[in-house]
């Protein structure tokens, strides 16, 4: 098998490996791998914003206690303080990039505020801060002479010698397998959404590090804790596209088909009560009524602001025909953030030497059992930068290394596809926002038969849906295994045999 040597090799092209991949590139030369093209990507999808404590009446000391009590006191206090007090650099460093944010007149950052946060403090670009943050820093590493892109480039497997990670191996469109060699390995490859049927996630969000991580025995943590946001589009067209917290903020409100204000019913905050409670109350709304959505209302908006502060879901919505200053819109929650993964340290170290990560797919202890929102672009550039800093350090590799070829097995696509489809939809029945120790228990085990129909099916040649397809029973079993152990409703933990 062809192998290639750079001193470093990073997985995935989202905001952590872009960021990485910049700054390792002031050391040395850089390999980049991702699977579909640059700029897919769930960064390229984030509405909001990015957190900072960058106002005059903001401090880190508040943005720190913010994101503690979002995580209900299972986070680490000592990333915490890393990740705040790094974020006013964040944002100079997207800056640089030439990342453009929305200012006031005066020209100083114009700060929006959302659920949980005591001030206002979100950096963003309209509605549309993940794409312009991914088209800025794409842009300057494809113009960066140390750094190498590879498009269409599959990562299937670690590769470890004499306890070192080494690299990985990929499939690459048109070129067949591939080992990417380098004394330090960046995995950032994302979330996990896919493993639900309903996510906001885009397709590429398959847990894909996770279960490399998992095959190679690495530490995996915090796996039961998935945020559902609770508002997004319930729409046969467009399933899963979010309509951002910022709108409640803005003044939309919850009702259900009979026109009530349900929120009253829940929690005193109303629709800005914390993600996990407007979430959880949504979908009891939905159980108690039997119907397939809530609505959000904001007609008593002025129109000419919606179009111009909410321009990407003003333009999504009329195009499927709904005008968002004349009718409600119909909303369900989706899952939308796996605040677990791989264990790293402050710098990005993960438990195996040579190997690091950074972004959705780690668990650093920021968000504990619940993500402050737009805290985690600003996880995925802070310990990217730490762990780029990190990696001089690493060994060089040795010369001679002898890493046995190995090929993935793949099940043939449809059986790839019934599998997928099988385990989303028992995943959203017992391991969505509500939870029962009957569920989980029935979860597993038909996660259990899914994993020996999928090692009984034929093979074809490499398929990367269908290697994902293994990829998302693996990050299944995590979430259901570490649900079970979770012996107390915490965060966005919920099991009705617990309350
Ligand atoms: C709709 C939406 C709105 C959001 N809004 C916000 C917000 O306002 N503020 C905020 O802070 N967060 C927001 N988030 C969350 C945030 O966008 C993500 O957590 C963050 O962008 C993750 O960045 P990342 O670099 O870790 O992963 P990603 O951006 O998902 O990038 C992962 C990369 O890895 C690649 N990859 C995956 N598997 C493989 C493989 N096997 N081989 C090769 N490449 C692979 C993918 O193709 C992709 O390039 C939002 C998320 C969504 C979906």
């Amino acid at each position: 098998m062809k192998s290639q040597r750079s001193d470093y090799v990073v997985v995935g092209t989202g905001l952590a490996g872009l960021t990485f991949a910049l700054k390792a590139a002031e050391h040395g030369s850089v390999t980049v791998l991702t699977k579909a093209t640059i700029t897919d990507s769930n960064t390229n999808w984030a509405q909001g914003g990015i957190a900072a404590a960058v106002g005059e009446s903001d401090s880190w000391e508040l943005h720190e206690a913010d994101t503690l009590t979002a995580g209900a006191g299972l986070c680490d206090q000592e990333a915490v303080r890393f990740l705040v007090q790094n974020a006013p650099e964040a944002i100079e460093f997207l800056r640089q990039q030439g990342a453009r944010f929305d200012l006031t007149g005066s020209n100083d950052l114009d700060l929006g505020r959302e659920g949980g946060h005591s001030r206002h403090r979100i950096v963003h670009h309209a509605d549309k801060t993940g794409w312009e943050i991914e088209r800025a820093v794409s842009q300057s590493v494809q113009a960066h002479p140390n750094i190498q892109i590879y498009e269409n480039c599959y990562a299937t497997q670690l590769l470890i010698q004499d306890g070192r990670c080494v690299g990985v191996q990929a499939e690459v469109n048109d070129l067949g397998s591939r080992q990417f060699l380098g004394r330090a390995t960046m995995i950032a490859t994302g979330g996990c959404g896919k493993v639900y049927a309903n996510t906001t996630n885009p397709r590429v969000a398959t847990g894909d590090g996770i279960a490399l991580a998992a095959a190679a025995g690495i530490e995996i943590r915090h796996m039961e804790f998935q945020q559902f946001h609770p508002t997004t589009l319930s729409h046969p067209q467009h399933k899963g596209f979010l309509i951002t917290e910022a709108l409640r903020g803005a003044g939309a409100t919850l009702r259900n088909h009979m026109g009530r204000r349900f929120m009253f019913d829940y929690d005193e905050r109303l629709e800005l009560a914390p993600r996990d409670i407007v979430a959880r109350s949504i979908e009891r709304e939905i159980t108690r009524l039997d119907t397939w959505c809530v609505y959000l209302d904001a007609t008593h908006l002025d129109a000419k602001a919606l179009e111009h502060e909410f321009p990407t879901i003003w333009q999504r919505l009329r195009e499927l025909g709904i005008e968002i200053e004349k009718e409600w819109i119909p909303v369900v929650p989706a899952q939308h953030y796996n605040c677990g993964g791989i264990v790293t340290d402050l710098l990005g170290r993960t438990e195996l030497p040579g190997l690091y990560a950074s972004g959705e797919v780690t668990c650093t202890g920021v968000h504990g059992a619940n993500r402050l929102a737009s805290n985690s672009l600003l996880e995925a550039i802070v310990f990217s930068v730490s762990a780029a800093e990190t990696v001089p350090e690493e060994p060089a590799l040795p010369e001679n290394l002898s890493l046995a070829p190995s090929t993935p097995r793949c099940a043939v696509e449809n059986e790839a596809i019934r599998i997928r489809h099988a385990l989303q939809k028992v995943m959203s029945h017992h391991a969505g926002i509500f939870r029962t120790d009957a569920g989980l228990r029935e979860a597993l085990e038909r996660i259990g038969q899914l994993e020996s129909e999928y090692e009984k099916a034929p093979t074809g040649g490499f398929s990367a849906y269908s290697a994902e397809a293994r990829n998302l029973l693996v990050v299944a079993r995590l979430i259901i295994t570490e649900a079970q152990a979770r012996r107390e409703n915490v965060g966005l933990h919920f099991n009705a045999d617990l309350s």
